[in-house]
């Protein structure tokens, strides 16, 4: 048994060398999290939604994106001294532009942010001080129901939370273009990053194919529409799906964890619970 037990040791030390500062919650022990120092600890909350992403890209998306960029963040902390614990994503949340569509799971606005406030107490009572959001869903229901919450955690003065919000500046501009035209739902922006992550989820046969949709949810939503198909995206996707690459994915997630690790450092020290 002991040589056993040995050996494995040995083969997760191989396997973790340099990253044994990232801990996933889910794989993990309680006593593991009780003996880790709060200043150090970062808490990532990766969320995302089950939702129609095209007839190429998985209900998953977001939620395979969100993981992607925590990981990306929790790299980047980790190499400069915080203990990154990636907690299980959220899958579950507003998503009203999508919810005609088969598949699509649409959480009302009120219960997503009652439930990342509970999520953040119990963080708290487990001895974290800070909580990073890493989001990559925009709904606009979605956005609210986060920025509401951040700003009661906050002002309850439960924990720091950043929240870098990439429909903002400063951090939108540091995306692709396609991005940025606010195109930005299952087309080359988000299929590159499935195909980095999750290659065997993607559909390429019916991805090549399908015609861009250059429409902007962004000035769609401005406009008051309420759903993909209002805003012009009959099969639920947006922008250029063929133009997708796992190399701009690669790219683009390693920004992401460029994003979600300035925003943890840009509030160690200045504490956001003052504002
Ligand atoms: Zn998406």
């Amino acid at each position: 048994m002991f040589v056993r037990a040995a050996g494995l040791r040995g083969f997760l030390a191989r396997r973790y060398r340099g990253s044994m500062t990232v801990i996933r919650l889910a794989d993990t022990t309680w006593e593991r999290i009780r003996d880790l120092d709060p200043r150090r600890a970062v808490a990532i909350l990766p969320t995302g939604a089950t939702e129609a992403h095209g007839p190429h890209l998985p209900m998953d998306t977001d939620v395979t994106i969100a993981e992607s960029m925590a990981t990306a963040g929790a790299e980047r902390l980790s190499a400069g001294g915080r203990v990154a614990v990636i907690l299980p994503a959220l899958a579950y949340t507003s998503a009203r532009f999508a919810a005609d569509f088969p598949g699509t799971i649409d959480v009302s606005p009120r219960t997503v942010n009652a439930l990342i406030v509970d999520i953040a107490r119990s963080l708290a009572r487990s001895g974290f001080e800070t909580l990073a959001i890493a989001n990559s869903h925009f709904d606009p229901d979605h956005l609210g129901a986060v920025h509401e919450a951040t700003k009661e955690i906050r002002d309850l003065g439960i924990l720091s939370v950043a929240f870098p919000d990439v429909t903002r500046k400063p951090w939108g501009s540091r995306l692709t273009e396609e991005f940025r035209s606010g195109a930005c739902h299952a087309g080359r922006y988000e299929g590159s990053m499935v195909l980095a992550r999750s290659p065997e989820k993607v559909d390429l046969d019916i991805m090549l194919g399908l015609p861009p949709i250059r429409a902007s949810l962004s000035e769609a939503i401005r406009d008051g529409k309420t759903s993909f198909a209002q805003a012009g995206g009959e099969r639920a996707y947006f922008g250029s799906p063929g133009e997708a690459s796992a190399e701009e994915g690669v790219e683009t997630i390693g920004i992401l964890g460029d994003i979600l690790a300035e925003a943890v450092e840009g509030i160690t020290g200045t504490d956001e619970s003052d504002e």
